[in-house]
């Protein structure tokens, strides 16, 4: 057998089957790799993409859009389609009502103001945050009362104001995937890059499934897992990472009761899931930079609330709205059983769902929405249409909840740089570093004139893949899928095999 033969054949034992999970083995199989394998937690693929039946439809519970277009790996893969998979949402999320908790809507002239006041903040003075040592919190509290006292704005009524920016406070939560915005750093902000175009693109009638059937070739092999169909084991955890074996090869413990022998593994799990296992699914213990990768990378929860009605009850040209909590009103729900509503901040249309609004939450409180009945959440929501808007709202007819904090193979929703990455000086790219050891065996066809260079090198046993490990598309998809993507390529790279399909320039 041929050493390149040999090298093809290498075990390589991918944990996780998410994006890039997916990514990370299909790319292996296009490298040439022959002997990859896929353990997944979840009777399902997808991860941290979860999208079911619903409504007229189907619905997304975890990523919803392709965030961009430019340099963006998502994008550039539906390209390739002859299909156009993705479709503009429109602004939705620019166009909502801003409603106070006693049903008066905001005027239009306020409110489009008090929009760019925020919008403006973050998109057009990242110099100003680039020297911002501060909380994005700090920085975004300062920014909005110092353009809300300019003389223009003087007849914006302060308590509107205030109301409208407490609110926006727990949107931007949800981007970030924050408790607060004192949590994340504000020069860290900037290291999430936002890719040009369209940055709401939606999958149709398909929901975000619809990428991971592209990555495994599912529809062109007509079977539900495509390549990966054989090489996946669903409903199978990964208990025990052993990386210090004398052989330099690694054992992994598995919840079917079999051990596994492998070349390399490359690890997709989320940052929660490392940062609540990691004691104890390496054996030993992970160096000290990584260690310190995972604790100062931040993870937080957000979470979808889906309600279904009979019909529609709003006219055709609204697109959903904010919660503008009146300190009066607030009173009615603190101390109670309610208390967890203050932090749901919008509900909204949603493309190819005539009859459904989706609402968000973020932080403790969308971690306690997790435990709550179904009845409760449903009757809390109900609560709030009624409270704020001034329509006849029927009966829901169905209702769905996403609970990415209490399953213990995500512990929330995605990553972000908080002021603790900052202040213990570590990021993706510690870690994205992998766990390697000195190899002295020749590892691909070389050169006689390489003989000497080549003889020993760092072999990655370990890898770290996932979109916390992105360093510019940190908590997202395409983050995810270049993720995995480099982690193939390592491989490749370390045994010498160039891809049989060429990838997109961000993954160069
Ligand atoms: C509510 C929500 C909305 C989002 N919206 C968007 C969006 O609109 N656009 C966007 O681009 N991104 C969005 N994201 C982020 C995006 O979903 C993630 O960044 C991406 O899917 C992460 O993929 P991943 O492969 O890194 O991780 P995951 O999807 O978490 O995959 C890791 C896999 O590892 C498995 N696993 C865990 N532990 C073990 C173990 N011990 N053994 C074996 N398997 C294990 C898990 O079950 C999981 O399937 C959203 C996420 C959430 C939660």
């Amino acid at each position: 057998m041929s050493q390149t033969q040999r090298n093809l054949d290498r075990k390589i034992v991918v944990i996780g089957a998410g994006a890039s999970g997916i990514a990370c083995a299909t790319k292996l199989l296009e490298y040439g790799f022959q002997n990859v394998l896929v353990v997944e937690a979840e009777e399902r693929v997808g991860g941290r993409i979860h999208t079911i039946p619903f409504g007229d439809n189907v619905i997304d519970l975890g990523a919803q859009w392709c965030h961009g277009e430019r340099d963006n790996i998502v994008y550039e893969l539906t390209r390739r389609q002859e299909e156009e998979l993705l479709e503009s949402t429109g602004p939705v999320y620019e166009n909502y009502q801003c409603v106070r908790s006693n049903r008066e809507v905001v005027p239009e002239n306020v409110a489009s103001r008090l929009k760019a006041i925020v919008g403006d903040s973050l998109v057009s003075r990242q110099l100003e945050l680039r020297h911002c040592s501060g909380s994005l919190g700090s920085y975004l509290t300062n920014k909005f009362y110092e353009t809300l006292r300019r003389p223009e704005n003087a007849d914006i009524d302060a308590v509107v104001a205030r109301e409208f920016f407490d609110n926006y406070q727990k949107f931007e939560n949800s981007v970030e995937a924050s408790d607060t915005l004192e949590q994340v750093s504000g020069r860290g902000y900037l290291d999430y890059w936002e890719c040009e175009g369209d940055i709401l693109l939606n999958w149709k009638d398909k929901g975000y499934v619809e990428l991971l059937k592209l990555l495994m070739r599912a529809r062109e092999l007509k079977s539900e897992l495509g390549v990966l169909e054989q090489r996946l084991l669903l409903g199978t955890r990964a208990l025990k990472i052993n990386w210090n074996r004398n052989d330099g090869r690694v054992e992994l413990e598995l919840s079917n009761g079999e051990n596994c022998i492998a070349d390399h593994v490359v690890v997709t799990v989320s940052l929660g899931v490392l940062k609540e296992q990691h004691w104890r699914l390496f054996e030993p213990k992970l160096p000290v930079e990584k260690q310190r990768a995972i604790e100062g990378l931040a993870f937080g929860t957000v979470n979808k609330i889906f309600v279904e009605f009979p019909v529609a009850f709003w006219p055709d040209d609204w697109t959903g709205f904010t919660l503008l909590w009146r300190d009066e009103d607030l009173d009615d729900i603190r101390g109670t059983s309610r208390a967890w509503l203050e932090d749901v901040f919008g509900f909204y249309r949603v493309s190819y769902q005539p009859r459904i609004l989706a609402g968000w939450i973020t932080n403790v409180n969308g971690r306690h929405m997790e435990t709550l009945p179904e009845d409760e959440i449903l009757s809390g929501c109900m609560y709030l249409f009624r409270r704020f808007l001034h329509w006849n709202i029927p009966d829901p007819s169905s209702f769905r909840t996403s609970a990415w904090h209490t399953n213990e193979n995500f512990r929330g929703s995605y990553s972000y740089r908080s002021m603790e990455t900052e202040n213990l000086g570590t990021g993706a790219r510690e870690l994205a570093h992998p766990l390697t050891v000195v190899s002295t065996t020749p590892e691909r066809e070389r050169e006689p004139s390489d003989e000497l260079q080549q003889s020993r090198c760092d072999k990655p046993i370990v890898q770290f893949a996932g979109e916390a490990s992105s360093e510019h598309y940190y908590s997202t998809v395409h983050g995810a899928v270049e993720a995995g993507w480099r982690e193939a390529k390592r491989l490749a790279d370390f045994y010498g095999q160039s891809a049989s399909w060429s990838g997109t320039k961000s993954q160069l």
